[in-house]
């Protein structure tokens, strides 16, 4: 087992097949022009599979694909299809550009369920935060999705003054789609533009939501990173990530793998541990799983806790968010 120094247990690993993407949103990828990692220093489909067999090995259990866009990897089907021999719950976190290539895969290894980002519900500002123009592609997509039967989780980025206006339009989509929304505080990231105030916290999401819907909290699963509610009547749901203002630390269950290979024990850990090299070198990797886990701090990577108004992005020390994978 993957047990840290406060007694939890890790058996969920997301691992970032990619940092490269077809869109760029602005709080994700920095600029416009970043430099993708060369496919050398990214973690081949056998070093993937063979890092996983030793997470399962030592008990994990659920492995989400992300990135990057986790499906711009031209080898991605491979992959899937080598993780979906282990014994494990995989899915995957998406753009939902490119689905349309991959659904019958999905179907075959039994991929019932994928995350789709989806900021807006209108094409000019999904142009505006992605600086791309796929909006219909991605609205096709998930309908594509949900006609062959997978549940559709769609996450939203909440960014005040931004989107914070469309989260009635979201829960209106879930009267008569069995969509789950995904609301997510804006979280910070080395270049993206975030500011304190920027942040649309769960209980103002609750509020827009309360003035309009009557609504009722569900049971949350173990280790769930969100607190979720329905709409009695709606066929979808919704749910909130409250990073910023209330974190879920404390039951937290998940390692991540970046696309060269480095282990992060924490989406804001400082620290990383290169198990690719490690693995290339011949080298017990198993022993450095277990010495990064010992090394995981009690909340949020150690660099900031829920008093999110009085951060200092400056002094917050990590990856942007696309060279992580969230
Ligand atoms: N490309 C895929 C996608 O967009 O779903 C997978 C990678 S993306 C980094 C994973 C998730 O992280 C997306 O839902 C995205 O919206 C979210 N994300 C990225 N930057 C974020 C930030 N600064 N705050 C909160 N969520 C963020
Ligand atoms: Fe690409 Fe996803 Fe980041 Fe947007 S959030 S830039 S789609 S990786």
């Amino acid at each position: 087992m993957i047990v840290d120094s406060h007694n939890r247990i890790h058996n969920y690993l997301r691992i970032s097949l990619t940092d490269n993407c077809n869109l760029r949103c602005f709080y994700c990828m920095p600029e416009e022009d970043y430099l993708f990692t060369p496919a050398s220093q990214l973690m081949q489909t056998d070093e993937i599979r063979k890092l996983s067999e030793v997470f399962v090995e030592e008990g994990v259990n659920k492995i989400r694909l992300t990135g990057g866009e986790p499906l711009v990897r031209k080898d991605a089907g491979k992959i899937i299809r080598s993780l979906a021999e282990l014994p494990v719950n995989l899915t995957i976190t998406t753009n939902g550009t490119r689905l349309h290539e991959f659904v019958e895969l999905f179907k075959e290894v039994n991929i019932n369920s994928v995350n789709i980002s989806l900021d807006t519900l209108h094409e000019e500002k999904f142009k505006l935060i992605t600086r791309r123009d796929q909006f219909t592609n991605v609205m096709n997509n998930i309908r594509l999705m949900l006609d062959n039967g997978l549940s559709v989780k769609i996450n939203v980025v909440v960014m005040k003054g931004l989107n914070d206006n469309e989260i009635n339009d979201f829960i209106e989509w879930t009267r008569d789609v069995p969509v789950h929304i995904k609301f997510i505080e804006f979280m910070p990231f080395e270049g993206n533009r975030w500011t304190s105030n920027k942040v649309f916290t769960l209980q103002e999401i609750l509020d827009v939501i309360a003035g309009k819907y009557l609504f009722i909290r569900l049971q949350n699963d173990a280790h769930d990173t969100s607190k979720k509610f329905y709409v009695p009547g709606h066929k979808g749901t919704f749910a909130v990530i409250s990073t910023m203002s209330e974190n879920f630390c404390g039951d937290c269950n998940r390692i991540r793998l970046t696309a060269d290979g480095k282990m992060k024990n924490c989406l804001f850990s400082k620290n990383e541990t290169d198990l690719l090299s490690a693995l290339r070198a011949g080298q017990d990797v198993r022993g450095l799983i277990h010495q990064n886990i010992k090394r995981k701090a009690k909340e949020l990577g150690g660099q900031f806790s829920n008093d999110f108004e009085h951060i200092d992005v400056s002094e917050i020390n990590n990856r942007s968010m696309i060279t992580i994978g969230g």
